[in-house]
């Protein structure tokens, strides 16, 4: 079975979930791993809330519950770092200094806002705002590429006008398929976020043609995560998740422990 290696907890800004309760759900759905991956999002541009949690305290906590919870679950400790190429230092800093198990690269940004506000597509078109989306991943990648999982590569197509209406892997292949190679390139994996479905996008993110391709220009290593950040989420569409990977041509899923990949039977 699946665990899950993209979930948040009250560490996190945007999330009041409960650690404890999450690993008791997860407990009780079988999930044979869960790695906590709360959000460390350094110049965010938002006032009200304020991404970034204190490191030792979030280790000692998922310490206590791995032991505790050792004879049920494995529980990891995982961080989703959310990038912009002026942090690469930082952020290499962070983590060399900090052992996590698992270090997702996300890309929360275009043209320097959070597209979940409108006005990040005021006066422009939806294609627009994804391609500079896919420029700015493309640029954080190569500033900054020790992280294991790259997160919802296509992410911004939840807050288009017409949400995936524009989109395919198709319209944007160019500039998608240089973020791919670099992905391959530097042995990163690919996540499949399964909240795409959960918000009725109709495909996870990426969509399964980003994937594929992934898959054809040799990349062999993707991560499956929920993105959760209310326990009721967790393993969300998994089942779907495993079926979209094998059709794309993928075997296994990975985990991360100590920043290793172990590889899981789909
Ligand atoms: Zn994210
Ligand atoms: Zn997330």
């Amino acid at each position: 079975m699946i665990g899950d290696i993209h979930v948040h907890s009250s560490f996190s800004g945007d999330s009041d979930a409960d650690m404890e309760e999450e690993i008791q759900k997860a407990v009780a759905a079988g999930l044979p791993y869960l790695c906590f991956t709360d959000h460390i999002d350094w110049d965010f541009p938002a006032e009200d809330v304020e991404y970034n949690f204190d490191v030792d305290e979030y280790f000692r906590t998922i310490g206590q519950y791995r032991e505790e919870y050792a004879d049920r679950i494995r529980i990891l400790s995982g961080v989703e770092l959310g990038m912009q190429p002026h942090l690469a230092g930082r952020y290499k800093k962070l983590i060399q200094e900090h052992r996590f198990d698992f270090v997702i690269g996300s890309q929360h940004l275009a043209f320097g806002k959070d597209p979940y506000y409108p006005e990040t597509f005021e006066g422009r078109t939806d294609a627009e705002v994804y391609r500079r989306y896919f420029e700015e991943t493309l640029e954080s990648v190569k500033a900054f590429h020790d992280f294991d999982s790259m997160g919802h590569l296509d992410y911004i197509v939840r807050y288009g006008r017409r949400r995936g209406g524009v989109y395919s892997y198709r319209a944007f292949a160019d500039i998608i398929d240089e973020i791919l190679k670099l992905l391959v390139k530097f042995n990163i994996a690919i996540e499949i976020n399964t909240a795409g479905i959960r918000k009725q996008l109709g495909f996870p993110n990426p969509h399964p043609d980003v994937l594929r391709r992934y898959r054809e220009l040799g990349g062999t290593l993707v991560t499956v995560g929920s993105d959760s950040h209310k326990s009721y989420s967790l393993g969300f569409a998994f089942d779907t998740a495993a079926d979209i990977l094998r059709s794309c041509g993928f075997t296994h899923c990975v985990y991360y422990e100590k920043r290793k990949p172990r590889f899981v039977k789909l």
